[in-house]
């Protein structure tokens, strides 16, 4: 292995995931955190450094960390948003086992509509030579469908596995796949929609089970067990999981 290969975690803290990259460095002296270009955590640690105490690490430093995430992403998405991104001509979901050839059809209506067409078809009518509307008008279409199809999904996993939730919400958020509050409120990252299904099921079962377990103490593995026997496995994936989204998504319309 390079001496600077990226290795990709997932650090666990109390109630969320943040996931990371250990980058080993002949040059550094002390571990230390940044972000990359892509908004990425990078843990960089001294060249014989034990892998094993960077999560504790990371935990120490969860505050920091989520308030520069925002911080950085709000820079690198406002840069993004200076240089005009290509629109979709196709949008896949897996979560969702979908996909639409997308289409636009110029027409004399003011601003832009998305109409879903039989055929996995996502038609945009309107003003569709205005980047910026059709832009808006598919992110708009894009938090309706994760409201629509992450809200009920938790719900009937939380019906029939017997768990109590006082409220889903569903949120763009950027360095963590969920969280729970210990009034028992679960928030749902709408990037799920770019992950499997099975993966989508494990992160729900996690927060769910924190509705009766805030830590994660031995008896709450057990209890994520007993739900999701696979889990480790589908926690293994999740973290390779975390992908920025696609151009066309990140405007501040999303945040
Ligand atoms: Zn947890």
């Amino acid at each position: 292995m390079a001496a600077n290969a990226q290795r990709h975690f997932a650090g666990q803290t109390r109630n969320s995931v943040i996931s990371y990259s250990i980058r080993r460095s002949t040059r550094a002296r002390h571990v230390w955190l940044r972000f990359s270009k892509s908004g990425e955590l990078v843990v960089v640690v001294p060249k014989r450094f034990d892998i094993g105490r960077v999560a504790s690490i990371v935990d120490a430093n969860r505050l920091w960390i989520e308030r520069a995430a925002v911080r950085v992403n709000a820079r690198r998405e406002a840069l993004e948003d200076s240089v005009q991104v290509a629109l979709p001509q196709r949008i896949v979901l897996p979560a969702l086992d979908r996909e639409w050839a997308v289409e636009y059809r110029p027409t004399n209506s003011p601003g832009v509509r998305v109409v879903e067409r039989p055929g996995n078809r996502l038609v945009l009518y309107g003003k569709t030579s205005q980047h910026e509307q059709c832009r808006d008008a598919l992110c708009r279409w894009f938090r309706r469908k994760g409201h629509a199809s992450l809200v009920p999904l938790l719900q009937e996993l939380a019906a029939t596995r017997g768990f109590t939730v006082t409220r889903v919400t569903v949120r763009s958020q950027r360095t963590r796949w969920a969280s729970c509050s210990r009034n028992r409120a679960i928030s749902l990252n709408i990037r799920l929609l770019f992950v499997p299904p099975e993966l989508v099921r494990h992160v729900m079962l996690h927060e769910l089970c924190h509705t009766k377990k805030m830590d994660h103490t031995q008896g709450f593995w057990e209890l994520v067990a007993h739900h999701d026997p696979n889990w480790r496995e589908h926690r293994r994936r999740l973290r390779m999981g975390w992908r920025s989204l696609p151009g066309w998504l990140t405007s501040p319309a999303t945040a």
